[in-house]
């Protein structure tokens, strides 16, 4: 099997001293899997943007050199995405079709962008990546092969896993997406200041499912905003895009001389715009306390499409979510002072936010920090001990995260 220097666009995996990296093809992961003596759990790495994409004296199983097909299937319009593909790529692919996928604010991430959810500016009206799955193909931790379609196995638990819980369970080589129109979206970009929060989420949670709002709170008073349109809302300002493979950055990264390494916590929640109102000056005084500039809140909103699926059907519990915040701790790459400052601060910031987002949005796993296991009851809820149960059948040795 090919094994090659691992290069992850997340500097903290980067800078992991992994042992490193393992590129399996479809027909060899069975056999890894079932043998595997080293060190546990594996790292899987889809697209390399998240923080554990790699880790300390581990193993990460790079699919993206073996498993990037991306192949379109014209007789009912779907696509075939590799475990190693990447969202943006699978966009191109789909621009000669006239067709399009329900990506995120970035065209970066991999497959694991659509294993744990997938919601992007057009969830509102198309529903979440993993609402779109067809089929699903991959290799349990313990090394036994799965193909599972939703036309025959939508009902069986191991298909509800796989949609929201898959990176602690297998590792999907490939998966067949439904595709949508490719239609032009309107574009509204400004900054505005971070006392109208409640305003912007109280007439975002009035408007129409084809209308999407995410904000940034980074600047301590200062939000950017990114309003998307289905449709020409006829306002002026408006930047018209040909699809998601041109939406614009919520925020552009500043260029800065210094490394830096982050961890995200993305949260849900439900419509409560009032209830933001209430807790702005808690908001605006963690705001205000950031520990490094680069610590931010940000959120984008579900609802709509997102709704309509029972929660029973995925494992993606919080079907009433209307807000996803995450927030992001930055620090300087190996400043632990600094680091154990900014993992305070995103759990103060968190308990701030609780009341209103009381569920967990699980899209970067970190099986490395005390809140772990918070996170796995906040995001799975009573479909967790069912998960736990599946986890023990098929990747009993832990080849893959705990769960
Ligand atoms: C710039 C940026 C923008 C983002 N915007 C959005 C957004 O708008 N909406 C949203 O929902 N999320 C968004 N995310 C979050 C992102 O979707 C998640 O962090 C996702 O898990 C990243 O997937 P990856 O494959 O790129 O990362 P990786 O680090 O490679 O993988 C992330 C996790 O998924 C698992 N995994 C990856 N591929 C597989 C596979 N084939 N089989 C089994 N497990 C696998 C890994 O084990 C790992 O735990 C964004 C992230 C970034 C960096």
């Amino acid at each position: 099997m090919d094994q090659a220097p691992l290069a992850l666009s997340n500097a903290q995996a980067q800078d992991a001293a992994s042992v490193g990296g393992m590129c399996p093809s479809q027909a060899e992961l069975p056999d890894l899997l079932k043998g595997w003596t080293g060190p546990r759990p594996l790292r899987v790495c889809g697209g390399g943007t998240s923080s554990r994409a790699a880790a300390h004296n581990q193993w990460t199983l790079d699919l993206r050199p073996q498993l990037n097909r991306i192949a379109w299937q014209s007789s009912d319009q779907s696509v075939w995405v590799g475990g190693g593909c990447r969202m943006g790529d699978v966009l191109q692919a789909l621009l000669p079709h006239g067709r399009s996928i329900s990506t995120g604010l970035s065209g970066l991430p991999g497959l694991g962008y659509v294993l744990t959810g997938g919601m992007g500016p057009r969830s509102r009206a198309l529903g979440l990546a993993i609402d779109h799955l067809l089929e699903i193909r991959g290799v349990w931790g313990n090394g036994e092969e799965f193909w599972l379609q939703r036309q025959h196995d939508g009902d069986a638990a191991e298909w509800r896993a796989l949609c929201g819980a898959a990176p602690f369970l297998a590792v999907v080589t490939e998966v067949r997406l439904l595709t949508h129109p490719l239609i032009p979206l309107w574009v509204e970009q400004c900054r505005a200041s971070s006392d109208a929060l409640p305003d912007w989420m109280n007439e975002a949670e009035a408007s129409d499912p084809s209308i999407s709002l995410q904000w940034h709170w980074g600047d301590a008073d200062q939000l950017d905003i990114l309003r998307v349109y289905d449709q020409d809302p006829g306002l002026g300002g408006m930047q018209c895009i040909d699809g998601l493979h041109q939406l614009p950055a919520l925020v552009v990264p500043r260029p800065g001389a210094q490394r830096m390494h982050f961890e995200v916590v993305g949260l849900l929640g439900p419509a409560r715009a009032a209830d933001w109102n209430e807790c702005m000056p808690l908001l605006r005084d963690c705001m205000r306390r950031r520990p490094h500039p680069s610590c931010s809140l940000s959120c984008q909103q579900l609802g709509g499409a997102t709704s309509l699926v029972p929660a029973g059907l995925t494992s993606f519990h919080h079907r009433d979510a209307v807000w996803k915040p995450w927030i992001t701790a930055g620090w300087v790459a190996g400043d632990l002072a600094m680091r154990q400052r900014s993992l305070r601060w995103l759990e103060e910031l968190w308990s701030v936010l609780q009341p209103l987002c009381p569920g967990v949005h699980l899209a970067q796993l970190h099986d490395h920090l005390p809140f772990h296991q918070r996170e796995l009851e906040q995001a799975f809820g009573e479909s967790l001990p069912g998960l736990k149960a599946l986890k023990k059948k098929v990747d009993p040795a832990g080849n893959l995260p705990p769960l």
